[in-house]
């Protein structure tokens, strides 16, 4: 996706604050962070949402899976506990239509963050 502001991170094309990579992942620093630690775990493929995400991403979803725990031993809240959120669509407020893994911790959390 050529105008997609994600994959120009996978690129290389946008510069990013890379926490950890795989084939088929990436995590980096959410340039705006709501809290002490706000990182995003994205697929390297393209994927606009949770809602078109396929049986054949299974390794993709797992591995993100696996990347979120890196990212939280990295970022040093495995311990303390940290919130996964996946924006879809218009009511969830989603603005980069590259499907992210919000990875949100550091401080004390509640529902309206
Ligand atoms: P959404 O609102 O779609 O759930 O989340 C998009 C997130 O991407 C926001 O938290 C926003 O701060 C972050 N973001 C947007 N553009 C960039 C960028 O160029 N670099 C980084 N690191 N984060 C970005
Ligand atoms: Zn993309």
């Amino acid at each position: 996706m050529s105008d997609c502001i994600f994959c120009k991170i996978v690129a290389g094309e946008i510069p990013s604050k890379k926490i950890y990579e795989d084939d088929h992942v990436l995590a980096f620093h959410d340039i705006n962070p709501i809290a002490p630690v706000h990182a995003l775990v994205i697929p390297k493929k393209h994927i606009q949402s949770v809602l078109h995400v396929g049986l054949e991403d299974g390794e993709t979803v797992h591995k993100i899976h696996l990347a979120i725990q890196e990212v939280a031993k990295i970022l040093g809240v495995a311990e303390s506990g940290f919130r996964v959120i996946t924006n879809t669509g218009e009511h969830g407020q989603q603005t980069v239509f590259h499907i992210h893994y919000h990875v949100i911790g550091g401080r004390q959390l509640n529902w309206d963050m």
